[in-house]
């Protein structure tokens, strides 16, 4: 088996699957991706792409594509909650770039899933097909849908999301660990908030709730999320719109400029945020899981897209340095689930109580030690090195 005949099949065209798909295209392997979606769409709001993440996508060859969609924003402003009093401006843009060795990008999400799906050919991506189990053998894994039909490949990618079927029949059913909070999502055109900047990211921080806004679209749209506490009845799904009267009784007392925000944005969705405790294992003889599948985690690093596209790059790297037959895939499964469990193990456990959650919004050095804690995942470089120590 060369890379071009090794069949690797991959559950799911998300953000995580279609780079996978892209990462193995250029492995040389001409990879299958199976979507439960009827056509390929995202929905959602703003996505920071870190620079672990985005030096990835820019090696990909598609720093051109970002830098029509995505802003890279000038410094993150941070406002006092209730007068809107900027307290704090951490230097972003060439600053960082220069920190980090790659830029911090803002975009929609959508925009990035479309990039992404350029990577892949469309006759490689089947859509309405939902993985519902697999089973290996001595000849390969077996994939089946709910219509009845089955696959066969050498290798499954288990990229199917938070609710991960493949990660059920790999390693039995957990139940998710709900945060005690939501994530309210929307973006709203940039001329409705004026006194936004789309040069800079924003974060104000409140009692109990957080709202931070940033440029997407190339600076046409300002993106929001607010963190509010939440009883988890809703699940996470953008199924779940937002009460826009519920959202302006919980911010009245803000700043204006974030109650302008949050009233500007029609059809914002409520999304409770949960995550799962870290698997001991991910990957069998021909099986293995990437992105939200593999670990999903709390939002407050940014960092879920940035792990799936560095678990990406990694798996085609084991795969194309693969050894012979049967026990070669094996190996170089256990290798990619050997340099990525722990490392991505550690991230989650960090952003359960990291991040944004650390800024009190009074003083300047909670924006430095937040940058501190966060710069060992930022910093790595997947392709160069082994996994960084995290830096506490
Ligand atoms: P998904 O994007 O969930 O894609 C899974 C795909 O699999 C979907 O297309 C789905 O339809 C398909 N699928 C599901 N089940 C099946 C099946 N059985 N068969 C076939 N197909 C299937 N990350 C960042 O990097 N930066 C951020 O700023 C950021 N902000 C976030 C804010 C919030 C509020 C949340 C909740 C998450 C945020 N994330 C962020 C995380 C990021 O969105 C995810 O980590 C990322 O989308 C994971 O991609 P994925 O492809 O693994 O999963």
């Amino acid at each position: 088996m060369d890379g071009s005949t090794l069949r690797v099949a991959v559950a799911g065209a998300g953000i995580g699957g279609l780079a996978a798909a892209a990462a193995l295209r250029r492995a040389g392997f001409d990879p299958q991706v199976y979507e439960q979606a009827p056509v390929l769409s995202e929905v959602g709001a703003g996505l920071h792409l870190a620079p672990n993440g985005s030096r990835l996508l820019h090696r990909l060859g598609l720093a051109g594509r970002l830098r029509e969609v995505a802003v890279r924003p000038q410094t993150l402003q941070v406002r006092l909650w209730d007068s809107g009093r900027t307290v704090a401006a951490q230097p972003m843009g060439a600053a960082w770039e220069a920190e980090f060795g790659a830029p911090h990008y803002t975009l929609h999400r959508a925009d990035l899933h479309r990039i992404l799906a350029d990577q892949v050919p469309a006759g490689s991506v089947h859509l309405g097909l939902r993985c519902t189990g697999f089973a290996e053998d001595a000849d390969g894994v077996r994939i089946d849908f709910a219509d009845g039909t089955s696959r066969r490949a050498d290798v499954l990618v288990g990229a199917d999301g938070v609710h991960s079927v493949v990660r059920r029949a790999l390693a039995g059913d957990e139940r998710p660990v709900f945060a005690g909070t939501a994530a309210v999502r929307g973006v709203v055109p940039a001329e409705l908030v004026p006194d936004l900047s789309a040069e800079h990211m924003y974060i104000w921080t409140g009692p109990d709730a957080r709202v931070l806004a940033c440029p997407v679209r190339a600076g046409r749209e300002m993106s929001f999320v607010a963190v509010v506490p939440d009883t988890g009845t809703a699940g996470d799904s953008w199924s779940r719109r937002a009460d826009p009267a519920g959202l302006a009784a919980a911010f009245a007392d803000w700043d204006p400029a974030v109650r302008r925000l949050l009233a500007a944005a029609t059809g914002a969705g409520h999304w409770s945020l949960f995550d799962r405790e870290p698997l001991a294992r991910w990957s069998t003889a021909r099986t293995t899981l990437l992105g939200d599948a593999a670990h999903p985690m709390l939002p407050h690093y940014g960092q879920g897209a940035s792990q799936a596209f560095e678990d990406a790059v990694v798996l085609a790297s084991c795969l194309a340095g693969r050894g012979e037959g049967p026990e070669g895939v094996a190996g170089a499964l256990a290798r990619y689930q050997e340099l990525r469990l722990e490392h991505t193990s550690r991230v989650r456990a960090e952003s359960l109580g990291g991040g944004s959650q650390r800024l009190g919004g009074r003083r300047e050095g909670e924006v430095s030690s937040m940058v501190q804690d966060i710069a060992w995942v930022q910093r790595h470089d997947v392709e160069r090195e082994p996994a960084p120590a995290a830096a506490r």
